[in-house]
């Protein structure tokens, strides 16, 4: 009980607004779609006019563009903006920033793929608004945030580091596990007990259950959601995962600037919450406009994603009338690279998804290409039939443009870092 007061405590210090705002999302989630638009134009025409008044960058690109937030009356007139890439939040930063002075704000860093990172300020409000929204989201699962929870993350952290963590850890009733041998996977199935969720990378959250069903250990639980962050969901993990825990992994979408975008739901759909964020599609890439960025508006994001969404008829039988992300499709703008013409980055994991929905074969792998025509597939499962399947299979969508050479029975985690499924020097 006191580390649960502990920790509300420490919630109604750094966050003040977020019960209320969570209060509100629980009643929003049963809105109608209608309810939700409607919401959203009025969110929207205020974070316009809000963004219009305050950020240098945006008054020059709204008048450039005869853009005026005051005669905002329908969501399609966003298109007449245009978008924005990281690189414009990186190299605008001070311009973007707004003026208005905000009671608190919070610093935020992200690092991208590339290896630019990016500095930028969230006010209160848009903090505790976009935790409401996780929350939210733990609530469909009868998860709260202050349960007792299991956190993975892959990072190895330095041994001074370790105490103060742990204290932390403490206090939001978390426990994780700080190396991967196996005694302290023993110790992390002990603390399972009395814990109501799991979270962190996907990989790991398999390693984990990897384990835990090779080593037979009988696990006394109670969890109810496991949440995959950051990374994407081989159908293999899932089988694993269910057999270790008896529940699949969730996703939840999002990142630092774009905020949380989707929760998936008991469902299994991906619901963008629309009280933050709009979402458009634009050529398969998806785009973000963050209603709650305004220390640092996000108008019109290119998140730099391939997603798919559902068509707006699509109903979700868990009731809710929040769009639906049907898939996270990898990365824009990624090739591979063959003899004689370029592919989508995308393809070699349809090939292994088509292995499994149409052979039963699941594999977990990784792909590297650091020359043309020439890509390595790394395989964690031991070689048996299916190599010639695979084979097959990858000669029906490269023909001979690619050269293959595929290494069986790998270690693919290095347990350090997110895993990614295709990795290239050239495209
Ligand atoms: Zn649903």
């Amino acid at each position: 009980m006191i580390i649960k007061s502990l920790y509300q405590l420490g919630i109604w210090r750094r966050n003040p607004s977020l019960t209320k705002h969570l209060t509100f999302l629980l009643k929003s989630d049963t809105w109608s779609k209608e309810q939700l638009l409607e919401y959203q134009l009025l969110k929207c025409k205020e974070f316009l006019e809000f963004v219009y008044e305050h950020s240098a960058f945006y008054q020059t690109t709204f008048d450039d563009f005869n853009f005026k937030p005051s005669e905002f009356k329908d969501l399609e007139q966003l298109k007449q903006l245009p978008t924005i890439t990281k690189m414009t939040l990186i190299k605008y930063n001070r311009l973007i920033h707004t003026n208005y002075p905000f009671k608190r704000m919070f610093s935020a860093l992200t690092s991208g793929t590339t290896g630019e990172s990016l500095a930028f300020l969230k006010n209160e409000e848009w903090d505790s608004r976009n935790r409401a929204a996780m929350f939210r989201g733990y609530s469909w699962y009868g998860v709260h945030p202050a349960d007792k929870n299991g956190y993975l993350w892959g990072y190895n952290i330095e041994p001074k580091q370790t105490l103060k963590i742990k204290w932390l850890d403490r206090l939001q009733n978390r426990f994780r596990i700080f190396s991967y041998c196996p005694e302290e996977i023993k110790n992390f199935a002990k603390n399972l007990k009395g814990a109501k969720y799991l979270h962190g990378y996907s990989s790991m959250i398999y390693e984990v259950a990897k384990l835990v069903n090779r080593s037979g250990l009988k696990i006394d639980h109670d969890l109810k959601m496991i949440k995959g962050t950051s990374e994407m969901v081989f159908d293999s993990y899932q089988e694993e995962v269910q057999k270790a825990f008896g529940l699949k992994i969730l996703s939840e979408y999002g990142s630092a600037e774009s905020g949380l975008i989707a929760f998936e739901c008991p469902e299994g759909n991906m619901h963008i919450a629309m009280e933050h964020v709009i979402v458009e599609e634009e050529d398969g890439e998806i785009l973000v406009t963050n209603l709650l960025s305004k220390s640092f508006p996000i108008i019109r994001y290119r998140l730099g994603d391939m997603v798919e969404l559902a068509d707006t008829d699509f109903k979700c039988s868990c009731g809710r009338a929040h769009p639906v992300i049907l898939n996270i499709a990898g990365r824009v703008g990624v090739k591979i690279i063959g003899k004689t013409q370029e592919f989508p980055g995308r393809m070699i994991y349809n090939v292994i998804k088509n292995l499994s929905t149409e052979h039963g074969i699941t594999l977990n792998y990784q792909a590297r290409q650091h020359i043309k025509g020439v890509i390595e597939i790394y395989i964690e499962q031991n070689k048996d039939d299916s190599q010639y399947i695979l084979e097959m299979e990858l000669n029906k969508y490269f023909k001979n443009d690619i050269d293959f050479n595929i290494y069986y029975g790998r270690d693919l985690h290095n347990m350090e870092e997110k895993l990614n499924d295709f990795i290239t020097t050239i495209g």
